[in-house]
């Protein structure tokens, strides 16, 4: 069987102990311990002076191999490029969007220069895993050093439509760079839909029958494969936590209130400032409610050198405490906002004893804490989950 060589930007933490928060550092780490293989991406580290050396260590079955970036790469390719113009324009949030050519200039270097690391590691026979947005161009940098390996890219995040992308002025360089992939994996048949639809009338590519394609002289295929979760371990995991001391710390805290949780990295696409303004509504409009639920939002910190990120963190703190002060009682807090993140173990309990599942964001990739409060429910006792188009939670008597 060949071998799996993953590249992605993040590497999930090598440390025991340390939880990754994101979607894609959850799934691949899953996927991985299950197979075996090599995963390549960037250490977290930056430096100003020297050259990057690859790190590599072996944790049972996997292999990660970690490089760090230099401070003006960081500057222009992840900060930059990949967070402040791909990353909005992804999830259509225009507003956001900021274009400096030294970005992209800075984007392609590191693609090189990720190319360029992971080359000598590479056997003719692996299988190759390209994971998200900030790689889009690794596949044509290998090809283009002369490896013909079969090369795969999945895209975690949305793919936008036709008319958002070409407002970007390096759209055909983004989905030439696609087309050199074998399979090109998205989320959902939407994100696919809006790819052919580019390769038909902006590449003025040709689409056959399932998701096979030809554009800018490339044959290849673009398909839909959600993320999942594993709801039989999470559901096996949660039944355990339920009963552990930090939940049990929780429970009590609570006093007999229904929980309502969301869990969120602090991020404009997660619509969390709309969501905290949704719970003011809900505690004007049911006074009823008032001293008998509590919403806890669990938001990790996340990006937090980017614009964006650190305008949505003031917002939400601001929204916080005009909540709480507005409606908290000498017994009762309505709002726990916590800045900081949770072992997944810890969080499958939460969600465990919680009534309600608050997940609404204005656009995702996959929302895998959707799923995973889904598959954490007590199926005798069962909490309800309210995503963006659903109406408000019912009252905490009728909330079962
Ligand atoms: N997560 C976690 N600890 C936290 C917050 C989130 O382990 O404090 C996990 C969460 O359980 C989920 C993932 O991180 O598995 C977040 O994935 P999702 O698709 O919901 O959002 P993303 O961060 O990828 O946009």
């Amino acid at each position: 069987m060949s071998r799996l060589v993953v590249v992605s930007n993040r590497v999930a933490p090598i440390q025991e102990g340390k939880q990754s928060t994101g979607g894609l550092a959850v799934a691949v780490q899953d996927a991985l311990s299950e197979v075996g293989g090599v995963w390549f991406g960037w250490s977290g580290e930056t430096f100003t002076n020297g050259t990057a050396r690859v790190h590599t260590e072996t944790r049972g079955k996997v292999t990660y191999a970690t490089m760090p970036l230099a401070r003006r790469d960081y500057d222009a390719f992840y900060k930059g490029y990949a967070n402040a113009t791909l990353w909005p324009l992804f999830h259509y949030r225009m507003e956001f969007v900021e274009y400096q050519r030294a970005y992209v200039v800075g984007y392609r270097r590191v693609n090189e220069q990720f190319a360029g690391r992971l080359a000598p590691m590479l056997e003719p026979d692996d299988l190759i895993w390209v994971h998200d947005y900030h790689l889009i161009p690794l596949g044509r940098d290998l090809r283009m050093m002369g490896h013909r390996n079969r090369i795969g890219f999945f895209l975690h995040i949305p793919f936008p439509p036709p008319d958002l992308l070409t407002a970007c002025s390096d759209h055909a360089f983004l989905v030439q760079s696609l087309c050199a992939y074998d399979v090109i994996g998205f989320q959902t048949e939407n994100d696919v839909d809006n790819f052919l639809s580019y390769i038909r009338t902006v590449a003025g590519g040709t689409v056959g029958r399932n998701g096979r394609f030809e554009a800018y002289g490339e044959k290849s295929r673009a398909c839909s494969f959600p993320i999942g979760i594993y709801p039989d371990q999470l559901a096996a995991l949660s039944a355990s936590t339920a009963r552990a001391g930090q939940t049990r710390r929780l429970v009590k805290s609570l006093a007999g209130k229904d929980l309502i949780v969301g869990v969120d990295r602090l991020d404009y696409s997660k619509g969390l400032d709309r969501r905290f303004d949704a719970y003011e509504t809900l505690l004007e409009t049911a006074p009823g409610l008032r001293g008998h639920v509590t919403y806890m939002q669990i938001a990790p910190p996340s990006r937090t050198d980017v614009q964006g990120y650190r305008e949505i963190r003031q917002i939400l703190e601001r929204k916080a405490g005009h909540i709480n002060g507005r409606f908290a009682e000498f017994d009762w807090v309505p709002l726990r906002y916590l800045n900081k993140s949770f072992q997944r173990e810890q969080l499958t309990g939460f969600f465990r004893m919680s009534r309600v599942g608050f997940v609404t964001p204005l656009r995702d990739g996959m929302n895998l804490v959707a799923k995973e409060y889904v598959a954490c429910q007590d199926p005798e006792d069962p909490g309800c989950w309210c995503c963006r188009s659903s109406p408000a939670p019912p009252p905490s008597s009728t909330a079962r």
